[in-house]
């Protein structure tokens, strides 16, 4: 096939499988005509086949086009990120324990700055407010919010050893080693894609075949593996000494905010929207982390969570980022070209690529935020999820995905979460979680109601009738409107999805409708949330490597960590030329001006020579390096050395201080520092 006949090829396979996948994604709501499981189970087949055939052609297309190896440095990053400790594994003297890690003291202070630049750009600049809730969570809270039955991964042990793994990423590595043979024929190649596509998909069952019909074995010993079966993230515990109250610890910051929107909403003095965040520790029995600090079970989250009216979810500042230009992944790309595409945010939202201006104005900062504290914007971008990866609670997510030498790693996840957590937290606490909209003048409205014939579901739903009659209680309006007019058109049935994310198929003689006029000054509703939430140890392994790089010096190469001074764990050092004493004085009175400016330092007066000290102190990733030598004594002048450039000036000390002041706050560039104060050279020996 040539090329023109290759790229048409791709084209057509592309529509097909958007078509079908849309299919899909209608028969899995409910909304199409055909939604039993054998329909979904053989629409499923269609998709599975499709990816499969362009996965083969992508292929075809793209070999030859060379991959981004070599851009990080992953062996450099961690042994500097050891060496210096910015962290190391927990209990290390005892072993170690797998998804573990402390931070040192440099570790801590970059952590501490990113979470505090974090805090200004959404909480200080948005004008957000601020909860501290607790980790040990009572159970009751994570069943209605879905974690205690839904929170799980399927798991498969190494039969002879019981060693755990987390069945898709073990089948997933048998399958690309299967791709990436040269030795495997195209059709396998083919089949393997095929299954790569819908790894998500899988349920335990499904998942038993594959991991049967690859030949995967446990990675370590070659062994058998077991079925597979749901394991619950989740850390469980007992609340206080009699043992009878069950608690977790919890898995997402987030509930610890729906738990508080009656008292939020109040304190915003009943007005909506606003937003609420939550910086803080989340935990997660990870099955088998294998991937150093990306995947850890205790990690710091900094959650947002956005409360919103549902059908007003533009953005009072949308203006000020719609000209903000960023990659963009859509679930169309991801199906068909397989590649991100360049615009502006609001073309994205113009064009209905993003649903609404408050996910994209969240997106857009996001965005900024990544390229304030340090990570390469090329390196950056926003994948829509796909239909069968979404929580069972979104109607739209995106994901912050930042390119790593683990390949593109979801450092955040922006959710359209709807009202699903209010509302199932208000059905189990009884406790009425939602705003008051109130009319500008009374209003005479029709209304319509959905009265559930109860006798009649009591028999065809059993325990779930309840839930059904529910849902039909709680439907809007238009909805019950909706129900009405599909009967009357001569439907037999109508799909409705219950608080748990389950649809049940309604029959005409389930419901009968009630029309009537009544008054209303206002209407009580449950807000939709738009959540973002960023994993703070992630993104930091991040800025890590996108910061690591090796200069070579004369005698040896030496790891530099390139960090935006606002990042940087040491602000300042400072290095009195030799170990005489009579530098020592200014050295204290530089270190005193710098510590009154709010700028952590350090005084290095070992004597070593001034470039390995220098070195020293680039490895930590300190930005400004102030030098005390012999004509300090005299005049009271010091030179400032730029890490990047390795170019200095020379200035008085409260000159110097201020500028590097002006620098860290994000006031001024090296460039102009380079303006105020005349060049200095001397070589770094
Ligand atoms: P999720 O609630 O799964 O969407 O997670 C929200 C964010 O938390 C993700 O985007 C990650 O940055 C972070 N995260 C989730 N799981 C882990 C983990 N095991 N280790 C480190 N960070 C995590």
């Amino acid at each position: 096939m040539d090329e023109n006949n290759l790229n048409e090829e791709i084209d057509r396979l592309s529509n097909e499988l958007l078509e079908k996948s849309d299919l899909l994604r209608s028969m899995r709501r409910g909304e199409a005509e055909r939604c039993d499981s054998a329909s979904i189970a053989s629409a499923k087949t269609e998709v599975k086949d499709l990816n499969r055939r362009l996965g083969s052609m992508l292929r075809r297309r793209d070999a030859g086009v060379k991959k981004d190896e070599g851009v990080f440095d992953r062996v450099g990053t961690e042994s500097l990120m050891k060496r210096r400790f910015f962290v190391t594994p927990s209990f290390e003297i005892y072993g170690g324990i797998a998804g573990l890690y402390d931070y040192g003291p440099p570790g801590c202070s970059v952590k501490s700055n990113l979470v505090q630049v974090w805090k200004n750009h959404f909480v200080v600049q948005e004008s957000m407010l601020e909860i501290e809730g607790t980790c040990l969570t009572p159970e009751p809270v994570l069943k209605a919010s879905g974690h205690v039955d839904r929170f799980t991964d399927l798991m498969v042990k190494d039969t002879e050893t019981q060693e755990c793994y987390r069945a898709d990423h073990i089948l997933k590595a048998q399958l690309e080693k299967i791709i990436d043979d040269p030795a495997t024929a195209e059709d396998r190649k083919e089949d393997a894609e095929g299954v790569l596509a819908v790894l998500d998909e899988l349920d335990a069952d499904d998942m038993d075949e594959a991991i049967a019909s690859w030949d995967v074995k446990a990675t370590e010993t070659g062994n058998k593996l077991s079925a597979a079966f749901p394991f619950n993230l989740m850390f469980g515990t007992q609340i206080g000494p009699s043992g009878l109250v069950k608690g977790f610890l919890r898995p997402e910051t987030a509930q610890g905010i729906f738990v508080n929107f009656k008292r939020l909403l109040d304190f915003n003095r009943s007005r909506l929207p606003f937003a609420c965040a939550q910086i803080g520790l989340s935990f997660r029995n990870e099955i088998s982390p294998r991937a150093g600090l990306l995947r850890v079970r205790e990690f710091m989250q900094a959650e947002i969570e956005h409360f919103v009216h549902p059908q007003k979810k533009n953005h009072a500042k949308f203006d000020s980022v719609k000209d903000y230009s960023l990659a963009l992944f859509p679930r169309r790309q991801q199906l068909t070209t397989r590649t991100t595409v360049q615009m502006t945010i609001g073309e994205a939202v113009a064009n209905g690529i993003i649903d609404n201006e408050t996910l994209a104005f969240y997106i857009a900062r996001t965005s900024m935020f990544c390229e304030k504290v340090g990570l390469n914007k090329e390196h950056i971008r926003f994948r829509e999820h796909l239909e069968n990866e979404m929580a069972h609670y979104a109607t739209e997510c995106w994901d912050l995905e930042v390119n790593c030498s683990h390949g593109w790693i979801e450092c955040a996840g922006l959710a359209d979460r709807s009202c699903y957590d209010l509302q199932s937290h208000s059905e189990s606490s009884k406790i009425e979680l939602s705003a008051r909209e109130i009319y500008s003048e009374v209003k005479s409205v029709e209304f319509l109601k959905a009265l559930p014939q109860k006798g009649v579901m009591g028999k065809a739903f059993k325990k779930d009738a309840q839930l059904v009659m529910k849902a039909l209680e709680a439907m809007s309006e238009d909805e019950v409107a909706g129900t009405q007019s599909q009967f009357d058109s001569g439907a037999e049935s109508v799909s409705v999805k219950v608080a748990d994310g389950r649809s049940f198929s309604v029959t005409k003689d389930m419901i009968s409708y009630e029309k009537g006029i009544k008054k209303e000054s206002g209407r009580n509703y449950y807000p939709s949330v738009i959540e973002p939430s960023f994993g703070v140890g992630r993104i930091l392994y991040c800025i890590f490597e996108h910061s690591y790089y090796v200069r070579e010096g004369d005698d040896e190469a030496r790891g530099v960590l390139r960090f935006p001074p606002i990042v940087a764990p040491i602000k300042a050092a400072v290095l009195p030329l030799s170990k005489n004493e009579v530098f020592n004085p200014i050295a204290a009175r530089v270190g005193e001006a710098l510590g009154a400016c709010g700028l952590i330092y350090r005084i290095d007066d070992t004597g070593a020579s001034i470039g390995k000290r220098y070195a020293r102190f680039d490895e930590l990733g300190t930005p400004f390096g102030i030098t005390v030598d012999f004509d300090s004594v005299n005049d009271s002048t010091v030179t400032l050395r730029d890490r990047d450039s390795m170019r200095q000036v020379r200035g008085d000390i409260d000159g110097i201080v201020q500028s590097i002041f002006s620098m860290v706050s994000g006031t001024a560039s090296w460039g102009d520092v380079e303006k105020i104060f005349p060049p200095f050279s001397a070589a770094e020996e």
